[in-house]
Parts: C-alpha cells; structure tokens; sequence
C-alpha cells in the first residue's frame, strides 16, 4: 500500500526579501531538516539563501 502524505510541496522564499519564488517537493521521511538552499532572486537580482516554508502563496 502507497503511504500518503510522505511528499510534499513546500515553497522557497528569500531569506532576504520573503519572497516566494520556488515550489518544490520534499520527503518527509528521509528529510527533517529544513532544507536551505542558494537560489537566484528576481527581487534581489542575483543568488541569495532560500528558505523551506510550508506556507504556499
Ligand atoms: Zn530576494
């Protein structure tokens, strides 16, 4: 039997502007970080550190 709700999506935000700007999914199971990564930033205009959040805009 499937497990359900072991993926999920959760959005990128900029830790410099809060703004949203990625979606991605992740597995609950194998990940309980929280997962930060260096992404571009159309606000800031260049790479900057994304936050997971579970809120999606
Ligand atoms: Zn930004």
């Amino acid at each position: 039997m499937a497990k359900k709700g072991a993926r999920e999506f959760v959005g990128m935000i900029c830790s410099v502007c809060k703004s949203q700007n990625y979606i991605t999914q992740r597995n609950k199971v194998n990940i309980e970080k929280k997962l930060e990564l260096k992404k571009y930033c159309n606000k800031c205009r260049k790479q900057s550190l994304h936050k997971e959040t579970t809120k999606l805009k």
